[in-house]
C-alpha cells in the first residue's frame, strides 16, 4: 500500500509516512496492526495520544521514558518529541489536519505532530522546533508537511479567519485558509529556513481516490502518520 513519506528522511534510516486510503481507516485496530505488520515494526512500541487540539507535546528522552509513557494512561496531547530511543516509534491520526513530522541532523530527536488549525493557531508548528532545540537536537532541523486539507477546499468563516489574518485567500468571495503558509513562517521565526520544509501538495479533501477527509465526507475515518526508529540505527 501507498505511504506518503520524505526522502530525506527515509535516506536517515527512519521508517515513517502517512497512510493511503487504501489502508483503510486507521481509528480500527485491525487495520493498524495490519500496517505494522507488514512494515515488521512492533505495534506495541508506536506511542499513541488522546489528540485534543492543543500545543500540548509529551517529550521521550530514551527508551526508558517511552517504556513508562506506553505503559501509563494515554496523554492528551497533539505532538511527540522523541530522542534517542531506538526501537521505539510514535503515530498520529488525521483527516484534514496537518501532519508534521520534524528531525535533525543526526535524525536522532524526531518530531511529529497533529496540527490542524487550531494547532496552527495556537503555535503547535514552532513549539515543535523549540521543544526538539531543548531536546537536544542538533544542526539544521528538516520538516515535513503531510497530506492534509490545502488552501484549494480550507474555506472558513469570519470567526476563523480572524485568527489567520495574514494567510486568508479570498476567491470567489469565499475565504480560504493558508495553513501551509502559517506553518513555514512558525518554523522560520524559530531558526528552520523554508528550504529546509517539503510541503508535497496533497489535498485530503480534493483528492477523495487517496484521503480520507472530515471536511467532505463528514465521516471520522482517518489517516494514521507514524515515526519509527529502528534498533539497528546507530546512536550518533
Ligand atoms: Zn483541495
Amino acid at each position: 500500500m501507498p505511504l506518503y513519506s520524505d526522502p530525506r528522511l527515509l535516506a536517515a534510516g527512519i521508517i515513517h509516512g502517512t497512510t493511503d486510503r487504501a489502508a483503510g481507516n486507521m481509528r480500527l485496530a485491525e487495520n493498524t496492526h495490519t500496517l505494522f505488520q507488514m512494515l515488521d515494526i512492533p505495534e506495541e512500541k508506536i506511542l499513541r495520544f488522546q489528540q485534543i487540539h492543543s500545543d500540548t507535546i509529551v517529550t521521550v528522552a530514551d527508551v526508558g521514558q517511552a517504556r513508562t509513557v506506553q505503559q501509563g494512561t494515554l496523554p492528551q496531547a497533539d505532538g511527540w518529541v522523541i530522542s534517542h530511543c531506538p526501537g521505539w516509534g510514535a503515530a498520529i491520526l488525521t483527516a484534514d489536519c496537518v501532519p508534521l513530522i520534524l528531525w535533525d541532523e543526526r535524525a536522532q530527536v524526531i518530531g511529529l505532530a497533529h496540527s490542524g488549525w487550531r494547532g496552527v493557531a495556537v503555535g503547535l508548528p514552532g513549539k515543535m522546533v523549540r521543544t526538539m532545540r531543548q531536546a537536544g537536537a542538533e544542526g539544521t532541523l528538516c520538516a515535513w508537511v503531510g497530506p492534509h486539507i490545502q488552501n484549494c477546499c480550507f474555506e472558513v468563516q469570519d470567526d476563523v479567519a480572524a485568527q489567520f489574518s495574514n494567510y486568508i485567500e479570498k476567491r470567489n468571495n469565499k475565504l480560504f485558509v493558508n495553513l501551509n503558509q502559517a506553518i513555514l513562517d512558525q518554523f522560520a521565526a524559530e531558526g528552520l529556513p523554508k528550504d529546509r520544509v517539503s510541503l508535497p501538495y496533497y489535498c485530503t479533501c480534493g483528492d477523495k481516490e487517496h484521503f480520507f477527509s472530515y471536511r467532505r465526507d463528514h465521516t471520522k475515518d482517518a489517516l494514521l502518520t507514524f515515526v519509527y526508529t529502528p534498533p539497528t540505527k546507530p546512536l550518533a
